[in-house]
């Protein structure tokens, strides 16, 4: 066994504190290394706190992980002793049903093998995520990382990034496309990098005039503050999608009235308590309101490949992961601009 150094909550109402447990040995598909940036993504507050229930504690999370590799089973192929590495939110799935098989190992009929807050496969053996020294993981769900980009500006490539180009592609979204991002944190600044890089027409609609500026240099061809309802006015039945990433309850009916025709409101935010929608809203326009869950293992290396070419890394603020909680605290009001990551160097 492997013996590792992290953060965790031992309970729900415990703050993150020093957790010392063991990795298992590098078995012969498997990878190990040393954990070098872990981003910090809203779903690791929403887990720790056990909001979406069923939370299994102690909890270590983290699942924008990046670092070097130390150690290779002797079947492994894709990585050698020195290779950067990745791993986002799965540890491991069946490897063999029909979603595994397209790629879509987030949607594994047998249930994929989470980053944390979960079990390895077959096993009872809880999983522990990025908030440590070091990662064990079968190499197939290891990520190639391009040495050409900042490494802590990639780590949240690893989730936010994912989560945000899946829905993108799969809508197919693009130019002659008005997309309007809801939210600007660490999914919400992905999606309008991307959104903008697809050649669409990006509107920032956010509750944080201090944003506006950012919203612009992300490349947002526009900003509409939302916390005045009124000033959605002029975009009524306009946009062909929004990616909705807030994190906490909001009205959906209000957003669902900016759709075009056929437009399609695409949840990634998952708030914790369920919402009211009004049929009307959907029936008018032909809405379609949607979901998105990460992206699976082809299209997670597609991205961080495609975010090497473009020059694409998340916009951070790197921490120490002592101040884990001030940062939890920052995110809660919406104060991230707009990554925190953990230099691990601190643990
Ligand atoms: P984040 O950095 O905290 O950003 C969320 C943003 O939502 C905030 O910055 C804020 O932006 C806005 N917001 C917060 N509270 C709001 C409210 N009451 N009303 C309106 N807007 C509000 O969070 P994140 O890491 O991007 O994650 C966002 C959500 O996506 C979380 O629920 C997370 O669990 C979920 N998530 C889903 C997936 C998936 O696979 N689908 C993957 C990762 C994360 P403004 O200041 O601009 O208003
Ligand atoms: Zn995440
Ligand atoms: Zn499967």
């Amino acid at each position: 066994m492997i013996k590792t150094k992290g953060f965790a909550a031992n309970t729900a109402k415990a703050p993150l504190a020093p957790f010392e447990f063991e990795r298992r040995d590098v078995g012969s598909n498997d990878v190990q290394f040393d954990i070098l940036f872990c981003g910090v993504c809203h779903s690791d507050l929403h887990q720790v706190r056990d909001e979406w229930g069923g939370g299994k504690f102690p909890m270590v999370p983290g699942h924008e992980i990046v670092g070097k590799v130390t150690k290779v089973g002797e079947k492994v192929t894709k990585f050698k002793v020195g290779d950067l590495a990745g791993v986002g939110c799965m540890v491991d799935s069946c490897r063999k049903c029909k979603n595994c098989n397209k790629g879509l190992e987030q949607f594994c009929t047998n249930g994929a093998s989470f980053t944390y807050n979960s079990f390895e496969i077959g096993t009872a053996n809880l999983t522990y995520g990025g908030y440590s020294n070091n990662m064990v993981v079968r190499e197939e769900f290891a990520l190639k990382i391009s040495n050409k980009l900042s490494l802590s500006g990639v780590a949240p490539l690893l989730c936010a990034g994912i989560t945000t180009y899946s829905p993108l592609k799969h809508w197919k979204v693009g130019k002659g496309h008005k997309v309007a991002v809801l939210g600007l944190g660490g999914l919400g600044h992905m999606a309008v990098k991307f959104a903008v890089a697809f050649g669409a027409e990006v509107t920032m609609l956010s509750t944080s005039a201090s944003k506006e500026m950012d919203a612009k240099k992300l490349g947002a061809h526009k900003f509409i503050l939302t916390s005045n309802p009124d000033s959605l006015n002029g975009v009524k039945n306009y946009f062909d999608f929004i990616i909705d990433t807030v994190s906490a309850p909001h009205d959906y009916n209000l957003y669902l009235s900016l759709l075009d025709t056929d437009g399609v409101h695409i949840c990634v935010g998952v708030p914790p308590t369920p919402t009211e929608i009004l049929g009307f809203n959907l029936i008018g326009n032909r809405r379609s309101i949607a979901g998105s869950l990460i992206g699976g293992l082809p299209e997670t290396q597609e991205m961080l490949d495609y975010c090497a070419e473009h020059n694409i890394v998340s916009d951070i603020e790197l921490i120490d992961i002592k101040n884990i909680e001030k940062a939890f605290e920052r995110m809660l009001k919406g104060d991230v601009r707009y990554r925190f990551v953990i230099d691990m160097a601190t643990l």
